[in-house]
């Protein structure tokens, strides 16, 4: 019993680095691992060198409705989907995957992740709990993140249909939403 508790401790010590460097959030890591607290306090100063930012995790769903979260969200969401049929790999594990190829697809289109790991945890979460689906787009047939019990009917994405703002000053009227 002691070596595989010893083992067990070793792989969440190494769920926790992964997930401090990713962006984790304390809330995160402490619904994630069976470490303590003060433990993972610890760990976060050591790998970031600095205390974790206090406050309240983002909890609307309605942030992912907005015009590039959604697409970032979708995008994020459909590769987690794939992730968790193809690897079979636990939920959290299946996020990591995910959101690490995010960060690569976004680096190859010189875009700012508009997700953060915790946004894209919450996320997760949502479709678990059954606030969130996704809705096929009637024109690009992509299957993006919609409230549960939105109507689907004649649904268009905001790919197919950018707000008239979105553009050039998108990024001006978003400003960093990746560091919640
Ligand atoms: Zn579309």
């Amino acid at each position: 019993m002691a070596t595989r508790s010893v083992v067990l401790e070793v792989k969440e010590v190494a769920l926790a680095i992964e997930l401090i460097e990713l962006g984790a959030r304390l809330q995160l890591l402490e619904a994630e691992t069976s470490l303590s607290r003060d433990r993972l306090i610890r760990l976060y100063k050591e790998v970031k060198g600095e205390s974790p930012p206090k406050g309240m995790l983002p909890f609307s769903t309605d942030w992912f409705m907005t015009w590039q979260p959604n697409i970032h969200s979708s995008l994020f969401y459909s590769t987690f989907q794939f992730m968790s049929r193809e690897a079979r790999c636990e939920p959290i594990h299946a996020i990591v995957k995910s959101y690490r190829l995010y960060l690569e697809h976004t680096r190859l289109l010189g875009e700012e992740p508009a997700l953060s790991l915790t946004r894209a945890w919450t996320l997760v979460r949502y479709f678990a709990s059954g606030l969130l689906q996704t809705t096929q787009c009637t024109r690009c047939g992509g299957h993006f993140v919609a409230h549960a019990h939105d109507p689907r009917r004649g649904y268009v994405c905001g790919l197919c249909q950018p707000p008239s703002r979105a553009g050039r000053t998108r990024r001006a009227s978003q400003p960093a939403p990746a560091t919640t």
